[in-house]
């Protein structure tokens, strides 16, 4: 509209943070856009759903008289002087009195249009921020039109959103979503209510009203989402979570694994008898729980969860045992070569021996390999000669053909992509011959594969994590997942001290390295990690390295990095865990896994900046012999002097305690789980409005009502899904 000097215009002009700018032209949507994409409102179904995250009053005119500090408040008032002032700044100085009381409105960037129109006289409807003074109440930049007109109805929805997406432009696309999406009835008549009140509101109903409450509604009910429009969404999204994760089961159930059974005095008994020491009592556990789930005919998934040198690994040397013992292949991957490296040498030594007899070998994969050592590997694996295949991501790699692969283990699994996992399963599907290629295979029931080919078959499938997901996690978000849990670890250890230290006090941290070094024993400095800045990190480590160096002549200080050549990594590895080398600096390539007996003191650098899982994981690397053995975490403040409340809470977590599964608990406290199981790690979509732990008779409720759905109503739970989940259901499955 056309603006006339002395007349306030009838939209809202300003605003604070943007909440008021006008819409944008239709030739300039493609940020906005962009920007919903970023958020993942792609769907009508998805705008529908995203629910405000607080509410703002329209429908009221306050008195000033009435206001509170700190209120964002409208209210009308009529302007009695207006004039620009030059202290401390250039700015618009406006007056205006309600006749309750009066309140100063600021503009530090004005139009002369805007002057004239905000002219004594004008009477205006003004929201904004109201803070008192010295002087009475003042508003900011306030948003300001002409006095008059409607009030809203209903209060006015804020919603989260991201640089470059107006409020208002949100509002209309959600506003245009909610009344285009099909919102029609999925819950069947013949499904038991809903608990609560959550009955009495349909979804249509419900995200109306939360998107456009009425003005009397208790605000408390909306922030703590009791409300039954809020419990009806919830009911909502955890039916959706049950059924995918139902269908996830189901599908699950009818895939087909070879059932592999240790044979009386076989590979996994003589490797019982030649392990050098005794299992612990949670290692018997967990192998029997492992080799029950091999015996079955469909495929296992299980995750294998225990505190960093709980003895993991010996457990997965036998679960290997008994695949191979049947006459089939296991796969091991681990994250880094230097892990599977290790891993390479252990399996090595413990089964070498006794897989040769039988004229069998283990193969190794890398992405380093030469070419010519990796073709040879590769034929090993085709032939079926490998019965055991370790290595990197190089082991799912296209080329990569079993023979016969029934079994493949993934070492610290959270370490690698839900993509990378379901690739591991897919194409272990696709690889999988039909039948073993050798030995007992097929014998005595062993297995019955013969001639029966079929795409339904899968490897079983054994995970292995230190950072534990809490059980309730474990049900929730991983459709058919077992976990075995090792809760004890093994006799002769020493509990690591922890101790934490300003970085000022350095000097004390070094010689408290000379002292171990004297003593034979070996010592890790871990240096920081800087923002996704590897440059970075590497120049820290390099000096870190050359002060050592200086500091601590006549000991042999190394350096290990993720830039360096694969060979060179494993050179100073193998003086590290030869002995030779005294202390090693490194970046956090050694955060897994890294079994060096020896090494009794673990330093890291600005510890304040690593995450709880990965402090705990990195000393870890110490206390794994009987000698005592220390970590230091050498923290600095910063130019605040001051750490952080999360950086703080972690510290505090890691003096404490040096259990695993305290640790994960207190991680995911800090860090809500949302955070802690991470798009990346879970894939699983988080639930976004209810609360495990306190919806949990709606949980119940979600229970019992998607069996039902899946077998009565099979096209509502279709939709209700998708509505729901959209593509996202495929990931709760890896
Ligand atoms: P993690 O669970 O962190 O992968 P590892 O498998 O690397 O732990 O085991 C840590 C160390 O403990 C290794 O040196 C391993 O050989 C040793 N170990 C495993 N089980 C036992 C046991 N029952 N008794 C003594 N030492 C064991
Ligand atoms: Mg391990």
């Amino acid at each position: 509209m056309r603006l006339r000097a002395g007349r306030a215009r009838s939209k809202w002009v300003g605003g604070i943070a943007g909440q008021n700018c006008p819409m944008p032209e239709t030739k300039a949507l493609s940020e906005p856009q962009k920007a919903l994409a970023k958020l993942g409102l792609a769907r009508d179904i998805d705008l529908a759903l995203h629910i405000p995250l607080r509410y703002e009053d329209e429908t009221r005119i306050v008195k000033l008289r009435d206001a509170r500090e700190g209120d964002t408040i409208q209210v009308e008032a009529t302007v009695v002087d207006c004039q620009v002032q030059y202290r401390p700044r250039r700015q618009l100085v406006v007056k205006v009195d309600d006749g309750t009381d009066t309140c100063v409105l600021r503009f530090f960037t004005f139009y002369p249009s805007q002057q004239k129109s905000l002219a004594v006289g004008t009477q205006l409807r003004i929201r904004g921020e109201v803070k008192g003074g010295f002087l009475g109440w003042q508003m900011v930049h306030p948003s300001w039109k002409q006095a008059g007109g409607d009030l809203p109805e209903a209060l006015t929805p804020v919603y989260s959103t991201v640089a470059g997406l107006p409020q208002p432009y949100l509002r209309k696309a959600v506003a245009g979503g909610l009344q285009r999406a099909d919102l029609s009835e999925t819950i069947p008549p013949d499904a038991p209510p809903a608990p609560g009140r959550a009955r009495e509101w349909t979804l249509l109903q419900a995200l109306q009203f939360l998107h456009h409450p009425a003005p009397e509604v208790s605000i408390v009910a909306l922030e703590d989402r009791s409300h039954p429009a809020w419990q009806r969404l919830k009911a909502e999204e955890l039916l959706a979570q049950q059924l995918s994760q139902l269908q996830s089961r189901r599908e699950h159930d009818r895939l087909q694994a070879p059932a592999l059974r240790a044979g009386e005095g076989g590979l996994h008994e003589q490797l019982l008898a030649a392990l050098p020491f005794q299992l612990t009592q949670a290692q018997r556990r967990v192998s029997e729980e492992i080799a029950q789930g091999l015996r079955r005919e469909r495929p296992m998934h299980r995750l294998l969860q225990g505190d960093v040198g709980s003895g993991k690994t010996v457990v997965a040397a036998l679960a290997a045992a008994i695949a191979i013992d049947a006459g089939w292949q296991c796969a091991l991957m681990a994250p880094t070569e230097i892990l599977a490296e290790q891993h390479f040498r252990k399996l090595i030594g413990w089964l070498e021996p006794l897989l040769m007899p039988r004229g069998l070998r283990v193969a190794w994969l890398t992405g380093s390999q030469r070419k010519k050592e990796r073709g040879e590997m590769l034929d090993l694996v085709a032939s079926g000669e490998a019965a055991l295949v370790v290595g990197t991501h190089a082991v799912i790699q296209e080329q990569v053909q079993f023979k016969a692969l029934a079994l493949a283990i993934i070492d610290e699994q959270h370490r690698f992509g839900v993509e990378q996992r379901l690739a591991l399963r897919g194409k272990m599907r696709a690889d999988m011959a039909p039948s073993p290629s050798r030995g007992r295979a097929g014998e005595g029931g062993t297995t019955d594969a013969q001639g029966e080919v079929s795409a339904q078959r899968e490897p079983h499938l054994l995970m292995m994590s230190a950072t534990p997901i809490p059980r309730t996690l474990a049900m929730s978000y991983y459709a058919d997942l077992d976990v075995s849990t090792i809760d004890e670890l093994p006799p002769g250890r020493t509990p690591v001290v922890t101790k934490l230290i300003s970085d000022s006090r350095r000097g004390e941290v070094v010689e408290r390295i000379r002292a171990q070094v004297a003593q034979g024993r070996q010592v890790y400095w871990v240096c920081p990690l800087i923002e996704e800045s590897e440059t970075l990190d590497l120049t820290n480590a390099t000096a870190t390295h050359q002060d050592l160096s200086e500091a601590l002549p006549g000991v042999m200080v190394g350096l290990l990095h993720s830039r360096m050549p694969a060979p060179e990594k494993k050179a100073v590895m193998a003086l590290f865990t030869g002995g030779q080398m005294g202390v090693l600096v490194s970046t956090t390539v050694i955060e897994v896994g890294v079994d060096v007996p020896n090494a009794s003191l673990m330093v890291i650098e600005h510890a304040e900046r690593f995450g709880l899982s990965q402090l705990h994981q990195l000393r870890g690397r110490v206390g794994r012999g009987a000698a005592a053995s220390a970590c230091v975490l050498l923290y600095s403040a910063g130019d605040h002097g001051r750490l952080g409340d999360t950086a703080r809470a972690r510290l505090k977590a890691m003096a404490e305690t040096g259990d695993g599964f305290e640790i994960a608990r207190r991680d995911l406290e800090i860090r809500g789980p949302g955070e802690f199981l991470g798009a990346r790690q879970s894939g699983a979509p988080l639930l976004r409005f209810a609360d495990l732990s306190l919806d949990t008779a709606l949980l119940q409720w979600a229970r019992e009502v998607a069996p039902l759905m899946l077998d009565r109503h099979p096209e509502l739970a279709e939709h209700h899904v998708s509505r729901w989940l959209g593509g996202k259901s495929e990931y709760l499955k890896a």
